[in-house]
């Protein structure tokens, strides 16, 4: 049986929630989370009501990224039920593992514990009434991708790479592991992140490091959407490592660049 099928079946998990979107990369170290940080505070700034699930089990780092290291969610009785409520930075509702584990202490998880962490995060927390809840997966193709299609109807994924060749070729098996029957998930599209340098003092001049419109290339090759490209800035590094994503500047070139990709998923 299909995770689509038996979502028919079932009562819908999170019914509350309009759009779930999978937040995917190939390979580590692309930008996959900080990517996702700074389009869920561009969708709030836009009006929208996010929230944000660290499904990145065994390397958690939302917490770090908005600043909330720290905190300790509470449960709330609903419904009899014990809910866990997530914590609010930026005007985006936030669950991560990072919350419950020592952050110097290296997660050792068997599969399914990792699931059923996620399934947790999911099912437990106090999300009310979204308009996207967006998931930040591991990286790669993994039992995760899998637990999470079982446990709720996901809209669609959004994958995000570097444009150099070898990040390039975990994309294809990226989607092809959601375009599979076992996954079924639609790819919104493709986000390239990294795509160039400027530097300060040469500001007309844009430097490939990483190749020029790989991502671009593979997503034409694969027939799925072009989101948008974001460049390497430092601010963006600083903005992760301070805990404050730098889509929640007003108005600067990369802010805007966020806006934009944040904008092509309304
Ligand atoms: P992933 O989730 O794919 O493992 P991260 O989002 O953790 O990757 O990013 C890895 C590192 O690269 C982080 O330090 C982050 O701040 C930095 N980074 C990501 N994207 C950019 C960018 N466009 N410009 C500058 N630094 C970036």
């Amino acid at each position: 049986i299909t995770p689509k099928a038996m979502h028919r079946m079932e009562a819908p998990v999170l019914p509350n929630v309009e759009n779930i979107l999978a937040i995917s990369s190939g390979k580590g170290g692309v930008g996959k989370s900080t990517v996702a940080s700074n389009i869920a505070v561009s969708l709030a700034k836009q009006g929208k009501k996010v929230g944000l699930i660290d499904a990145d089990i065994f390397g958690p780092s939302i917490p770090k990224m908005f600043g909330c290291e720290d905190a300790r969610p509470v449960a709330n009785v609903i419904d009899g039920r014990e809910m866990i409520v997530p914590i609010e930075k930026y005007g985006v509702k936030l669950l991560s593992i990072g919350f419950f584990v020592n952050k110097n202490e290296a997660t050792v998880w068997r599969g399914p514990m990792a699931s059923n962490a996620l399934k947790q995060l999911i099912k437990e927390g106090d999300w009310g009434a979204l308009d996207y809840l967006l998931i930040d997966l591991p990286p790669g193709t993994s039992d995760i991708h899998l637990s999470l299609v079982q446990t709720v109807a996901v809209t669609g994924a959004v994958i995000v790479t570097t444009p150099q060749d070898v990040a390039l070729a975990d994309v294809v098996k990226g989607v092809n592991m959601f375009t599979s029957k076992s996954i079924d998930v639609p790819v919104i599209g493709l986000v390239e992140n990294m795509a160039w340098f400027t530097p300060e003092e040469l500001p007309e001049n844009k430097y490939y490091i990483f190749g020029k419109d790989g991502g671009k290339n593979i997503a034409k090759e694969l027939k799925i959407p072009f989101l948008g490209e974001i460049p390497i800035v430092q601010g963006i590094r600083e903005g992760g490592d301070n805990g404050e994503p730098i889509s929640n500047t007003e108005n600067t070139p990369t802010s805007n660049a966020f806006h934009q990709v944040a904008s092509s998923l309304i």
